[in-house]
């Protein structure tokens, strides 16, 4: 199967070019084979009534002579033309044709004869003078004729050659030039895999029609390349951070075995980590699933009517409960409808109050507002914490991008929160806004669509 696949793709790869080119090299062959037979029988015509037209002239004088004697006389007499008279015998009565050696010729219509090393085509007509019926020979010289059209014939015939291998050498170089392109695409197309994704199209060698489908399968594996990296980052990523909590259990679990059966104190210690880690690596787990699902396309929201200043409400509430020693602020304007999935909405929120208390001290204030704006419903979630430098800004919605990644472990965070909390609201078709100084705060403004 895989044998065949190869052959398959060998003969693509071999004729793309190939049968463009042997397609017009066709076309110009039947063009050019049409012109030629065409002018050669055009030649041959034109000579042909030449011939005619010079006999003609003697041959209507013949026609006007009403009297035997008078049609023998004027025969002979001619000069212009090759003509013999003949009886019903077929002897010969008079001629213009300057020959010694005419032997009786008896045929109905037409032949050809070599005299004298030269060909001539010979024609017969009845005529009937004074109710005798006789025969007109009429001697045409072919010879040129036949010459002309040998030469010419052989001229066509070499014409022909020339231009063929002409149009074929060169018809299948420009095409090659031309539509290379579509078969390096083919060839590259099929050798793509995860190994040699950087495979890219040599664009200069495009012409200008081809180079924009060069370009579009360039920047085709530009994405696929970063979409693989980035998928290959975040496998890598996600294994490193399950690799430290394991670790710890893993120390806990031999210190437990070693001392913990006889020392109380190690074990109490052991048991809060592994709870501690364990609840760590579940958060951890349950961040990626939720992600996973998201790039596959099977998360599901579900979603309904319900008031935005409730959950907002609520979720101040709840924060004041935590007791961080932080100070919370709020503002939130009444009666404002969404319509979305209450619980995922409320999960993103958290991620950025969770955030603003996190990179928070105790005792400064955070401050959770809500308000409309041209047709969205604003959370605004304001800290007077650490910061983010500008330079990281554009960074922090990137999955396990951390602005510190040594400090923000031990808070907790896996850089997973904002990624996640953006799937939530790209979701529901609303956006984030940040603003933020190192030192000063930073202020998230998160936009959901009205109904
Ligand atoms: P984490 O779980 O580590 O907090 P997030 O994705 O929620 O991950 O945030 C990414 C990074 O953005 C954080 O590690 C932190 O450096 C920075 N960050 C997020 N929110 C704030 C904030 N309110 N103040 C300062 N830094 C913040």
């Amino acid at each position: 199967m895989k044998a065949r696949s190869k052959d398959t793709t060998k003969k693509l790869n071999s004729s793309l070019a190939s049968r463009i080119s042997s397609i017009y090299t066709k076309m110009f062959v039947t063009w050019l084979a049409i012109s030629l037979v065409a002018i050669f029988l055009f030649v041959l015509g034109v000579t042909a009534y030449s011939i005619y037209y010079e006999s003609k002239p003697s041959l209507e004088a013949i026609d006007r002579q009403s009297s035997l004697e008078g049609l023998i006389d004027k025969v002979n007499s001619m000069n212009e033309a090759g003509v013999v008279l003949s009886g019903s015998q077929g002897e010969i009565l008079a001629s213009s044709f300057r020959y010694d050696d005419l032997e009786p010729l008896i045929f109905d219509y037409f032949n050809i004869r070599v005299i004298n090393s030269r060909l001539y085509f010979l024609y017969k007509r009845q005529l009937t003078v004074e109710n005798i019926v006789l025969g007109l020979i009429v001697y045409n010289d072919i010879t040129v004729l036949i010459f002309e059209t040998i030469v010419i014939g052989a001229l066509a015939i070499l014409l022909f050659g020339v231009s063929t291998l002409t149009i074929h050498l060169r018809g299948s170089y420009l095409t090659r030039k031309a539509f290379g392109v579509l078969d390096e695409l083919t060839e590259k197309a099929n050798n793509i895999s995860s190994q040699n994704l950087n495979l890219r199209l040599n664009v200069n060698d495009s012409t200008d029609e081809l180079i924009e489908i060069a370009l579009t399968f360039n920047r085709m594996m530009d994405r696929i390349e970063k979409a693989y990296e980035k998928q290959n980052q975040f496998v890598s990523d996600a294994s490193h951070e399950l690799r430290t909590p394991i670790s710890v259990i893993q120390g806990y679990a031999r210190m437990l075995d070693r001392w913990g059966k006889e020392d109380k104190e190690i074990l109490q210690e052991s048991i809060q980590a592994i709870k501690k880690e364990s609840e760590n690596m579940q958060d951890l787990v349950d961040k990626l699933l939720f992600i996973a699902r998201n790039d596959k396309d099977t998360l599901v929201l579900v979603k309904n009517r319900f008031s935005m200043s409730e959950l907002v409400e609520e979720l101040v509430r709840e924060t004041i409960l935590l007791e961080t020693g932080h100070k919370i602020e709020s503002h939130v304007e009444p009666e404002i409808m969404l319509h979305g999935d209450r619980d995922r909405i409320k999960q993103a929120l958290r991620i950025f109050v969770d955030n603003a208390i996190k990179y928070t001290e105790p005792g400064q204030t955070i401050t959770i507002w809500l308000n409309v704006e041209d047709d969205y419903a604003v959370v605004t979630v304001r800290d007077t914490g650490i910061g983010i430098p500008e330079e990281h800004l554009p960074n922090i919605f990137d999955r396990f991008f951390r602005v510190d990644s040594s400090r923000e472990r031990d808070k907790g965070g896996h850089g997973l929160g904002l990624s996640i909390a953006r799937i939530i609201v790209l979701r529901h078709g609303g956006r984030i806004k940040v603003a933020s100084k190192p030192g000063e705060g930073t202020r998230f403004k998160i936009y959901f669509p009205v109904e």
